[in-house]
């Protein structure tokens, strides 16, 4: 039996009277990468933010390894299962690398300093970050920093990572490293939803690939049925005016 990470049933969100999402049914298993793709002001941002509730949802379900997302309630569980990597990266610009992974677990797990930054530290191993410890996120560059986001997620030992647009920021030259290092995650089958322009990125790691528009999911499939037989008229629109 596979076990779904993320239950997502019925879901709609809205803004006042404006319904930014509606009717978003996804499972997600557990080591499934799924990537999110679709044009500005789709939904994608307002779905990664429900189910890591930064927002409220009005209808539907979400649960989160088994457990449902109340709007309100669990925050802080939800918070821990849920890892999230923005577009800017928000480390803490007066802590060191080191201590902007190992805050959380000190705060919220209450693992002592000492434990969590060795732990940290193995993290920063694995982002290929470890000789920059001890800098401050300023002198770091943005794609260095986005990796230590992605430490930083990570301590919290999450269900899943939830990435929103983690490369758009960053200069062209530092998007092959961010991407190099979700690569290695999604090998070590880390749960990922991410939601990216970067159809290479989708198409050699994406277990799954989900096509919004207007609010809606309205095609999915394998990466390979949806660069190479996208059936939606919506969905090869989008693709013709990103290639
Ligand atoms: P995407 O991430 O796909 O670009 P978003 O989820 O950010 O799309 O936005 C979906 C729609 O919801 C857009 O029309 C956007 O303007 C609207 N929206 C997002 N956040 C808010 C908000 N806080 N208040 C009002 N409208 C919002
Ligand atoms: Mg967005």
């Amino acid at each position: 039996m596979v076990q779904n990470i993320i239950e997502i049933k019925g879901v709609e969100k809205r803004f006042g009277k404006f319904t930014a999402i509606t009717d978003i049914n996804l499972d997600i298993a557990k080591g499934e990468v799924v990537v999110v793709i679709g044009p500005s002001g789709s939904g994608k941002s307002t779905l990664a933010r429900c189910i890591n509730l930064l927002e409220s949802y009005d209808e539907g379900d979400i649960l989160v390894a088994g457990v449902r997302v109340e709007n309100g309630a669990n925050l802080s569980a939800v918070r821990a299962d849920v890892g999230m990597v923005f577009q800017g990266f928000n480390l803490f610009p007066n802590m060191s690398i080191l201590r902007n992974v190992a805050l959380a677990p000190v705060r919220v797990r209450g693992l002592s300093w000492r434990e969590a930054e060795q732990r940290a530290m193995k993290l920063l191993e694995r982002v290929n970050i470890a000789a920059q410890a001890q800098k401050y996120p300023s002198q770091l560059s943005g794609g260095q920093q986005q990796r230590v986001a992605i430490a930083r997620a990570l301590a919290m030992e999450p269900e899943v990572l939830l990435f929103d647009e983690p490369t758009s920021a960053l200069d062209p030259e530092m998007v092959g490293e961010v991407l190099d290092v979700m690569k290695s995650l999604a090998q070590d089958g880390v749960t990922m939803i991410v939601v990216t322009h970067e159809m290479g990125f989708a198409r050699q790691v994406a277990d799954r690939v989900v096509f919004m528009e207007n609010g809606r999911i309205v095609e999915e499939g394998s990466p390979d049925e949806i660069f190479s037989n996208p059936k939606d008229p919506r969905l090869k629109t989008f693709l013709e005016s990103i290639l």
